[in-house]
């Protein structure tokens, strides 16, 4: 078994973005930028924003964060989002979801820049994620694709199966594996005889939200597991949804968790701008 590493996948392209940030800024005279715009105290949330912040810094952006209290109005975040949306030193915008439930989710989305769609939410990039000619990937999957991508992992004519459908993580995963030739089956909370499908996944990518769900009678041998989940197990310890110590056995690469999913996930976002930065030069 080996552990498919995503800290230090991360490491390895963000150092190689950072050099592309010095370029970026030795022709254009200015670097890419990031906004980042959290509403209202959550904790988590909080945290997912300081890390993004640093992610930027690390790679030499420009980085803006706004945090606004929880009573912020939507007609004001829709207009710090025009702001943002017309000033040139900001190449992507990210509202940190969940919004306050007084604010609609879609319509902030939505008010968001399709060129500055750095997490590819809005319609337009989901659109174009669709037919397979994105400005921007989806940051988790993109990272569990660039992890692929990473270790040689052929994925061609493979039989993938992504547990989850939500709009951010399962859906788009199934169309980037279906789009690098995969055949894919997405499973959900109706799906029956679960186990059956899963062990004939080659590359199973699991994004449930419950700790340690996947067990490994439900894994074929030698098959390739990627754990998107982030919960917390009975001793409060991050785990992900797949039984990490049992399926470990089974598994040809598993992903950790922590250190597998979640540092690409914010190494896409810094990508996604850089794209972002590079097409509003052109
Ligand atoms: P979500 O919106 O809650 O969606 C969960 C999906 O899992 C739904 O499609 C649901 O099916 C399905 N599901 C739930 N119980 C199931 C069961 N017993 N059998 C089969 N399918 C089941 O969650 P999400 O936003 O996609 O996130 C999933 C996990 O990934 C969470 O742990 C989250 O924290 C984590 N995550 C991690 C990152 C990262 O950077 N590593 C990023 C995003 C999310 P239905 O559609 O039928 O309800």
């Amino acid at each position: 078994m080996t552990l498919l590493d995503g800290k230090l996948t991360s490491k390895k392209l963000r150092a190689r973005f950072a050099e592309q940030v010095r370029s970026y800024e030795e022709t254009y005279g200015k670097k890419p930028g990031l906004a980042v715009i959290l509403v209202g105290e959550d904790p988590a949330s909080q945290t997912y924003v300081k890390n993004k912040e640093l992610a930027c810094l690390e790679v030499g952006f420009y980085s803006e964060v706004h945090r606004l209290p929880e009573s912020t109005t939507q007609e004001e975040l829709l207009e710090l989002i025009a702001k943002l949306n017309a000033d040139d030193k900001i190449h992507g915008i990210l509202v940190q979801l969940p919004v306050p439930r007084h604010i609609d989710e879609v319509t902030v989305i939505e008010a968001i820049d399709p060129k500055k769609d750095v997490d590819a939410f809005g319609y337009a990039s989901v659109g174009r994620i669709m037919v397979g000619n994105p400005d921007f990937l989806p940051c988790t999957p993109a990272g569990v694709m660039a992890l692929l991508d990473e270790y040689d992992i052929p994925v061609e004519g493979k039989n993938a199966v992504v547990i989850g459908r939500s709009n951010i993580v399962g859906k788009p995963q199934a169309m980037l594996l279906l789009h690098k030739n995969a055949t894919v089956t997405v499973c959900h909370s109706k799906t029956q005889n679960l186990a059956d499908i899963t062990r004939e996944a080659d590359i199973l990518v699991v994004a449930i939200g419950r700790a340690k769900f996947v067990t490994q009678d439900m894994v074929k041998d030698g098959a390739v597991v990627i754990d998107v989940g982030m919960n917390r197990d009975e001793n409060g310890r991050l785990c992900g949804d797949v039984d990490f110590d049992a399926v470990k056995e089974k598994a040809s690469f598993i992903t950790p968790v922590p250190g597998g999913c979640g540092p690409m996930t914010i190494t896409m976002l810094l990508q996604n701008t850089l794209t972002a930065a590079k097409n509003a030069a052109k």
